[in-house]
């Protein structure tokens, strides 16, 4: 819905929270989604960003960077990845079974990739 329509019905949308799916860039959530399949499997339930060793000492966030992926919101996600020390606690307590630990090393592969338009 557009926010000329949602006025109509009498409220109207915080266009810094406006997310247009359409126009989002999906080359790095399908890059992702066919090196790690299991990706595809996580439900946010968040319970890798509570175990998250990073997250203890930065703001960076497991299930959140999921989300950037999943919208195509390159930008935040090109910064969250570096955040992350690859320890694999996260890998310990995923109810899901997502290589978390993975989908990060090649979330970062193709940032890289993205950035010498090799994807
Ligand atoms: S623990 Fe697994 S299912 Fe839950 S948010 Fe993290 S990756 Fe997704
Ligand atoms: S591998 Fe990364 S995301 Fe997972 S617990 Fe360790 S620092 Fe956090």
């Amino acid at each position: 819905m557009s926010i000329d329509q949602a006025n109509k019905f009498g409220f109207t949308i915080n266009r810094s929270r406006l997310i247009d799916y359409d126009a989002s860039d999906r080359k790095v959530r399908d890059y992702i989604t066919a090196r790690e399949p299991s990706f595809r499997l996580c439900f946010a339930c968040g319970g890798c960003t509570a175990a998250c060793t990073a997250g203890h000492h930065t703001t960076f966030n497991l299930r959140r960077m999921n989300t950037y992926i999943r919208r195509g919101e390159i930008d935040p996600l090109r910064e969250e990845v570096t955040r992350c020390m690859l320890c694999g606690k996260c890998l310990l307590v995923c109810p899901r079974g997502v290589n978390t630990r993975n989908v990060v090393a090649v979330a970062a592969e193709a940032i890289r990739k993205l950035d010498r338009n090799e994807l």
